[in-house]
């Protein structure tokens, strides 16, 4: 095996998917399962496929084209680019769009191509990241419903991303009142009301997730096993479907203050150090252009993780009950974060057990 590595538990990660699939099924809400995290790797989003989601989703057309032979509907998270709907219209079977501008080009690249295209109106309930104001909904899906090559199939909002507002019945209400009045007004049935991301799951729970939201698109949910409105774990589920691992490149006892006048570190930061006197030191052959080291979290945890340049990353092992030797393999579970990078790297061997 190569080093550094990400090791990728798939039985884990299915049992994650069907845990949060039955759960949502249960109050008539399918699940989009979001890739995006371990960019589209499609033995990954097969596990997720055994896991019952309903859709495959992802921000990037380049994940959704690596999945391309995973027998389930693929979604595009991210508005589309003007220069992309040619891809968008043969990768992705779905969409979630906010711009008239975007929607039409993709209308006449599916005539184009004698193909219908599913799009999702995004609203913004306040987050303030993608999508038209809830009081022009209306109006704009008129607009959607005008084009040719494409059908309207729901509408949807997204929360917690940029703005971190929390999802409730109440803002949720406004989002299946809009889908109400698109109904009534244009004489058609929407087939998705999309209710967000992991933030929206703790509302089944409370009972308060509002009755027509029938979709929810889940990525850290499924991932690590995180509820993120208030940043709980969810029982049932595991947090280490994945796990980094990197080799020990070189051990010795040190003291924990650099010797010498004390400038800023190889990012422009001034450090600041903990004195703990004489340590065992190792370093670890993986670093900043890897992943996030504030993101990882040591499987041992008597090991401190004590910082990282772009290629070494130093932690202190000298209260572990293992006696470490070059050559060794640490593990970390990661947060979302850190799998993000960490996934994105090409120097991270991808390991699927
Ligand atoms: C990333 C993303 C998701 C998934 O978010 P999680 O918090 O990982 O569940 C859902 N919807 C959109 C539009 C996204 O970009």
């Amino acid at each position: 095996m190569r080093y550094p590595a990400l090791k990728i538990d798939l039985a884990k990660l299915e049992n994650n998917t069907r845990f949060l699939v039955e759960k949502c099924a249960h109050y008539g809400i399918g699940v989009s399962a979001v890739t995006k995290v371990f960019c589209g790797i499609p033995e990954v989003a097969e596990a997720m496929a055994r896991g019952g989601a309903a859709y495959l989703a992802d921000s990037r057309i380049e994940n959704l084209m690596k999945m391309r032979n995973i027998n389930l509907p693929k979604m595009l998270l991210r508005i589309p680019m003007l220069s992309q709907v040619d891809e968008v219209i043969d990768y992705a079977d779905i969409s979630l769009n906010s711009e008239h501008e975007v929607i039409s080009a993709l209308s006449n690249a599916a005539i184009k191509k004698g193909k219908t295209h599913d799009i999702i109106l995004m609203v913004d309930l306040g987050d303030l990241r993608e999508g038209v104001w809830a009081d022009e909904a209306v109006e704009y899906a008129g607009r959607i419903l005008a084009l040719n090559g494409i059908r309207l199939m729901g509408i949807g909002t997204n929360l917690t991303c940029y703005g971190a507002v929390i999802p409730k019945a109440d803002n949720l209400s406004k989002l299946t009142d809009i889908a109400d009045r698109i109904e009534q007004r244009f004489g058609i049935k929407l087939s998705i009301i999309s209710g967000g991301n992991s933030s929206s799951l703790y509302l089944l729970e409370e009972g308060a997730m509002p009755r027509r939201i029938n979709n929810l698109r889940l990525g850290e949910s499924i991932v690590l096993g995180n509820e993120t409105a208030y940043g709980n774990r969810i029982k049932g589920t595991f947090s280490d479907c994945f796990t980094f691992c990197a080799e020990i490149i070189e051990l010795k006892e040190k003291q924990s203050v650099p010797v010498g006048e004390i400038g800023v570190d190889a990012f422009g930061n001034k450090p600041t150090y903990v004195d703990r006197g004489i340590r065992k030191r190792a370093i670890l052959a993986a670093g900043r252009q890897d992943l996030k080291p504030e993101g990882l979290s040591p499987k041992d945890d008597a090991i401190i993780i004590l910082g990282a340049s772009s290629d070494h990353m130093i932690i202190d092992v000298t209260d572990s009950g293992r006696d470490y030797s070059i050559g060794d393999i640490v593990e970390f579970t990661l947060d979302y974060g850190a799998l993000l990078l960490a996934s994105t790297s090409d120097y991270i061997e991808k390991v699927i057990e």
